[in-house]
């Protein structure tokens, strides 16, 4: 099965959500099998990732978004179970600092992008700056709409420095997302998680959809490609993910190298 064609956003197609399932499994079932092609996909990673690093002629960055609660703390503690701590590195964007605020808003980002032979990991992206900022008019409007293309220009330039990207839009449902939001106040070890700000945001949703929309159809490229992964079902999320990633590495003509590394 081809997750990479299935999922991938097309350039310039407009993204209407509405459109697309977020419970949709592409015809898999939460049985034996899903599970048992999971871990094997989950230990090729481990594999692909051990050459990668040996091979260092690439980087891979991996950008996670999504409504609160879609899962992205928990796509990366699964999808990267296998791989080694030393080989990836993840980064999570908050809101600002001041030195960050007091530079362009690509600034913090360039800093997380992953060096040739690691796999990097945004956990929330410089997408927020299209996203939040644009919801809460955070900055004025002409701004945040001149973002796109500087964004599609920063990505360009990236893949032209031998990055490749990786975008995954994990793509809840409303219900699905007060679901997890009523776990994680009756769960002790989740409680943590909730924010009061959670629920404000939920009152935006609608605007976050349109948010999500625009991007999704002005930002995905050849050289960073959107992809919407229906998120309801955490199983499905995980194998989408980390079969797109397999099938990405896969695609590189990777070998160990044969000499020592140089003294
Ligand atoms: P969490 O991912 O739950 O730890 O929350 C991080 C918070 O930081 C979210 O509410 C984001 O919307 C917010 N955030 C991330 N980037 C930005 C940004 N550039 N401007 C404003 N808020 C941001
Ligand atoms: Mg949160």
């Amino acid at each position: 099965m081809d997750f990479i064609r299935k999922l991938m956003v097309p350039r310039d197609k407009k993204i209407n959500l509405a459109k697309y399932d977020p419970a949709d499994t592409l015809g898999h079932d939460d049985d034996q099998k899903s599970k048992a092609k999971l871990d094997k996909t989950i230990k090729r990673l481990d594999d692909l990732q051990d050459l990668f690093y040996a091979v260092k002629k690439r980087a891979l960055l991996i950008v996670l978004q999504g409504m609160d609660a879609a899962g992205k703390d928990g796509t990366i503690r699964h999808v990267m179970s296998g791989v080694s701590p030393q080989g990836c590195s993840v980064t999570s964007f908050k809101v600002p600092n001041s030195e960050e605020s007091a530079h362009d808003f690509l600034w913090r980002i360039h800093k997380g992008v992953p060096e040739r032979g690691m796999i990097g990991i945004f956990n929330r992206s410089h997408y927020e700056d299209v996203l939040v900022v644009r919801v809460h008019e955070l900055v004025p409007k002409e701004i945040w709409k001149a973002r796109y293309d500087e964004i599609n220009r920063f990505e360009r330039n990236l893949s032209e420095n031998d990055i490749t990207i990786l975008k995954f839009f994990l793509h809840i449902s409303k219900q699905e997302q007060k679901k997890r939001f009523d776990e994680r106040l009756n769960d002790p070890r989740k409680k943590w998680k909730f924010s009061k700000a959670d629920t404000a945001e939920r009152k935006r949703w609608d605007e976050y959809v349109t948010a999500y929309e625009d991007l999704l159809s002005r930002c995905s490229t050849e050289y960073a490609p959107w992809f919407i992964i229906p998120s309801d079902h955490k199983w499905f999320r995980n194998l989408a993910i980390s079969r797109i990633i397999v099938e990405t590495l896969e695609e590189f003509d990777m070998h160990f190298p044969k000499s020592p590394q140089p003294s």
